[in-house]
């Protein structure tokens, strides 16, 4: 029996299922909520699956969307919460690798064949607290397995996506995949080039920013081999050596690999720029004088950077932004010696707040020096210590050298003076000594 949370959007859910039942249909929460819930997580989504048609569960609930008939989904909402209600189903044959020709409605036991994994495949009654597992998915849950329900490689074929979130869901979720399943994808990790980008790009964004470890999955998505596929300049970074006095960590890969470990509630644009700021380097390495460089790696990890993220289709602002924090990502060893005006341009860039984030991730994942960090975050506060009152251009000095005399004097007039320059009516030092001289002459001094 698993207990039922109490809260607005669990309550609508219940409400749901209560309604179908009451009218006599099989209405149960599936999916990636019972999932969650067994696992004591607070599910982000409630689904229903029912015995009800769609036109069915449109009577039943005023205001409800279909969003897809033949698919037997039907969007109902409870107060301000919405649910989606799916007639059991089972998908008729797959065309293009990724869709079904359409649905069949069905019982609950073919519905759960349908769904990807075991650990997605279960129901739960709400109105009881029984699960109902038709696929084993209680014992995979607690052996932290992400299994495919049927033959993986049908699966596979079927749904070449699918292979992509069973890396995401153990990355996630923190759990291993099944031995013979990681097979079936090694098989068929080519066709994952099929899939549309966008959707390719939603998984992998979703294992960077939502992985405990992203790196960890970085590295399954390379030992089920869809990682040569998706991002072949990532797995290029294997093996690529550099020196071990800046690196004794290792490789570039292993470089790389640590610095997605370590990355603390990332955004978009830290984590692509973390993976992908060194993909300059295979292309650019170099032996010259029995050392190894990488001259220009940063430009080259740039402009090979917006070519993969295009190919990625993210968003346009999103890319320039990576883009540019991967290409200027060697200036950050030599901010000590930079001079002020270039300091505060570094600082004041828009992308400053990834671009630290991100030099801090390669210095710990590498030689641990962090005296150029410590110096930024040092240079920043203080800037922003510094008064937001421009220094006067005028002085006391500059007034008694005009002939004004009395103390008082020179402090209203340093005042007037001052005051024109923070009202902008005069643009240098040069124009508001001639402003002063103008104002006292008018004055009869
Ligand atoms: P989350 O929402 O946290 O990503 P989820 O399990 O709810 O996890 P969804 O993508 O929302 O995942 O899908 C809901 C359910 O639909 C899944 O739990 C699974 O049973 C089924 N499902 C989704 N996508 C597929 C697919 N490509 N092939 C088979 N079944 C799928
Ligand atoms: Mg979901």
């Amino acid at each position: 029996m698993i207990s039922i949370p109490t809260n607005p959007l669990s309550d609508g859910a219940r409400a749901v299922v209560r309604r179908l039942t009451e009218k006599g249909f099989t209405a149960l929460w599936a999916g990636g909520c019972v999932r969650d819930l067994i696992m004591g997580r607070a599910p982000k989504d409630f689904d229903v699956a029912t015995s009800a048609v769609p036109d069915q569960v449109e009577r039943l609930f005023p205001g409800a969307v279909t969003v897809g008939k033949s698919f037997g989904v039907v969007r109902v909402r409870v107060q301000t919460h919405e649910y989606e209600v799916a007639t059991f189903r089972k998908d008729q044959a797959y065309r293009d690798g990724r869709h079904p020709e359409g649905v069949v409605f069905t019982d609950e036991q073919t519905d759960a064949q349908r769904r990807d994994f075991t650990v997605n495949a279960l129901f739960l009654d709400p109105l009881t607290g029984a699960v109902r597992d038709y696929v084993g998915g209680q014992a995979d849950l607690a052996a932290r397995l992400i299994r495919a329900v049927g033959r993986p490689d049908d699966r596979f074929v079927e749904d070449h996506l699918r292979m992509m979130r069973a890396v995401r869901f153990a990355a996630t979720l923190d759990f291993k995949l099944d031995p013979a399943m990681a097979d079936a994808i090694r098989r068929h990790a080519p066709q994952i080039e099929k899939v549309s980008a966008e959707r390719l790009q939603q998984e992998l964004t979703r294992i960077l920013l939502e992985a405990p470890q992203p790196g960890v999955a970085i590295e399954l998505l390379q030992a089920v081999g869809l990682l040569p596929v998706i991002l072949p300049e990532v797995s290029a970074l294997r093996g690529q050596e550099q020196p071990t006095q800046f690196h004794p960590e290792g490789d570039v890969w292993t470089h790389t690999i640590m610095m997605l470990n370590a990355m603390r509630q990332p955004d978009l644009r830290l984590a692509y720029a973390v993976l992908l700021h060194d993909v300059g380097k295979p292309g650019t390495a170099k032996f010259v004088e029995n050392r190894i460089r990488f001259d220009c790696h940063a430009g080259v990890g740039a402009t090979l950077a917006e070519g993969i993220l295009k190919r990625l289709r993210l968003p346009n602002d999103d890319i320039k932004a990576i883009a540019f924090c991967i290409g200027n990502h060697m200036r950050f060893m030599d901010v000590q010696r930079m001079r002020k005006a270039t300091l505060c341009r570094l600082v004041g860039a828009p992308t400053f707040a990834t671009e630290l984030e991100l030099h801090r991730l390669d210095c710990a994942a590498s030689h641990g020096d962090m005296t150029n960090h410590a110096f930024l975050v040092a240079f920043q506060a203080a800037r922003r210590a510094e008064p937001v009152l421009p220094k006067p251009w005028i002085t006391g000095h500059d007034i008694l050298s005009l002939g004004v005399t009395a103390g008082r004097e020179i402090g209203r007039w340093k005042q007037m003076v001052y005051d024109a320059q923070l009202e902008g009516l005069v643009e240098n030092r040069e124009a508001a000594l001639a402003w002063l001289r103008r104002e006292l002459a008018a004055a009869g001094r």
